[in-house]
């Protein structure tokens, strides 16, 4: 039986994943714990994830029933640290016929060394992140092992080029198959399955999966935010800091930047760093920010009770969170403090931005001031109807103000948040034919009113990613329940023949 099983495994595998980690799990069975030469031969890292995969017994058997209404069982839209976090939690619950897809060259997906100007990560080294309980999956695993114990003791944050480089060699050692260059343009739900118009290297197509996970990010459900008074201006004039900005051209350049967020900091830093000539960061308070609110939340209580609160609780928490400030962090506000060009506008609010040739004028209420770039640390918007590869469904999710007395959320932008399932799943709007709603799952920082912090941050990523792959292979299961019941009730495995024992079974004589 383990023969067979194996042998059907092996071809499902080798075609869909290529195939190092199958090969780990046939060599580990047949000689014992002996890792067979082609693993011997890998990077220590790679070889130690190997071992604790055999002690968990991993792949789990591939128990998904094969069906002809769609290429995938998942797609993963997104293929940063969430989309791989998701697309390792689904490979450990056994279903392997998955696609990720990021629309990034590979190792350039997320913030990391693209717009995420601080040095190093503002969460500390010791942070599981991505590894899923599997210990040497974990950041720090990997880094023992490339750069040795004592380099870790000395490291005091993680720096952002490296997290990058653990992210990539994640997606390698757990032969994650990415697609990169390719991105989501529209979602087609229909009776059977979702349709996903990928445009890929400049060429349509098509993909159909039973589900789909977005794990599109922190401007995965709304973009970015543009205040109004900067919307007439010329895009040549300004960027936002999730943008890549060429900060060279900013040389003896007058910035001004929105926001004292920690962004906002790590760009002034950035363009002093390359010898801007001034840079003006303007904020509306009085004071910078102290109190990081989420900071209290990542113990285990929040992290898996949180769901199960009444949504009126839920409303509560994320309030004092979501509408409290978050401070940057020290390290940004130390890396620019010896700037003497470099000022900190308090209490200043922006009336009106005007621009002419080169120049933007920026009104205020202390006054005009003049800058030759603006740079925007404004933040991210909570507003599915941007997100235009969501145009179809949009309309039918159920969203939190859908859910909440209308006065909870008249002066406040939590209610377009989504209001999701327990495995991270859209809820309808209305029971109005869109069951096709439990098939789209939504992995990013949108998630957050409605199951904390386990979609955004790395610190719990491993618990969200494994809530959601856990829903999933239940929700298969119940899906085909009928399949998975007639697959029972033919099952004519035997675990031995009579003829293997020798037992003095007796059969009294009936009577007559
Ligand atoms: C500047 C910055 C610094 C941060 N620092 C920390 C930190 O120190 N500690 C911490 O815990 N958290 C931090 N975070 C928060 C969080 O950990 C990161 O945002 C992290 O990148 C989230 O991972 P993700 O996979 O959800 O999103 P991302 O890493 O952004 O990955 C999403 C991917 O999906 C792609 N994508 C989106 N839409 C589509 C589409 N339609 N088709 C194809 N691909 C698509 C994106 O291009 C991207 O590559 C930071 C966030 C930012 C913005």
């Amino acid at each position: 039986m383990h023969i067979t099983l194996i042998i059907n495994y092996l071809n499902y595998f080798i075609h869909r994943t290529r195939c190092l980690l199958l090969m780990t799990f046939v060599f580990a069975f047949a000689n014992g714990f002996q890792l067979p030469i082609q693993i011997q031969q890998l990077p220590r890292e790679d070889r130690a994830v190997i071992r604790d995969l055999i002690l968990l017994n991993f792949p789990p058997l591939h128990w998904r029933k094969t069906h002809s209404d769609a290429s995938y069982d998942v797609v993963i839209i997104g293929g940063g640290m969430a989309g791989l976090t998701a697309g390792a939690a689904l490979f450990k619950e056994g279903i392997f016929n998955i696609q990720i897809f990021d629309e990034n060259s590979a190792g350039l997906e997320g913030p990391w060394i693209t717009y995420a100007r601080m040095k190093t990560l503002r969460t500390h080294k010791e942070i599981m992140g991505p590894a899923l309980g599997i210990p040497h999956l974990t950041f720090r695993a990997w880094y023992d092992a490339k750069f040795g114990s004592e380099d870790w003791k000395k490291m005091e944050k993680i720096p952002n080029n490296l997290w990058m480089d653990y992210l990539k060699w994640f997606r390698d050692v757990m032969q994650l198959p990415v697609e990169n260059h390719c991105k989501l343009k529209e979602l087609i739900p229909n009776s059977k399955c979702l349709e996903l118009k990928m445009e890929c290297r400049g060429e349509s197509f098509f993909v159909k999966a039973k589900k789909v996970i977005l794990a599109t990010g922190r401007a995965g459900f709304g973009g970015v935010i543009i205040p109004d008074v900067v919307k007439d201006l010329p895009k040549t004039q300004y960027s936002h800091t999730a943008e890549i900005i060429d900060f060279k051209k900013l040389k003896d350049k007058k910035i001004a930047i929105l926001g004292v967020g920690a962004s906002s900091f790590d760009a002034a830093a950035t363009a002093l760093e390359n010898q801007a000539k001034e840079v003006d960061l303007i904020m509306r308070k009085n004071r910078i920010p102290t109190i990081n609110k989420f900071g209290s939340l990542p113990y285990k209580g929040f992290v898996h009770g949180y769901y199960q609160l009444a949504d009126e609780q839920k409303w509560n928490f994320m309030k004092e969170a979501l509408e409290s400030a978050i401070p940057p962090p020290l390290d940004s506000i130390k890396r620019v403090e010896n700037y003497s060009n470099l000022r900190v506008l308090a209490n200043t609010t922006i009336e009106k931005i005007e621009c002419n040739s080169s120049q933007i004028h920026v009104l205020t209420n202390h006054g005009q001031l003049t800058y030759d770039f603006l740079i925007l640390g404004t933040g991210f918007k909570i507003d599915g109807k941007e997100q235009l590869e969501l145009k179809d469904v949009i309309d039918d999710i159920a969203l939190w103000k859908d859910k909440m007395p209308s006065d909870l959320f008249s002066d406040s932008k939590m209610g377009l948040f989504p209001y999701l399932g327990p495995s991270f799943e859209f809820l309808p709007k209305k029971e109005n034919n869109t069951s096709y709603l439990k098939n789209i799952y939504c992995f990013n920082y949108a998630a957050t009113m409605s199951h904390g912090l386990l979609s955004g941050d790395i610190p719990s990523i491993s618990v969200g990613a494994s809530r959601m792959a856990q829903g999933i292979a239940a929700d298969f299961f119940i899906e085909d329940s009928e399949w998975y019941l007639n697959h029972l009730k033919t099952y004519e495995q035997q675990e031995f023949q009579e003829g293997d024992f020798h037992l003095n079974i007796v059969h009294p004589a009936e009577k007559s």
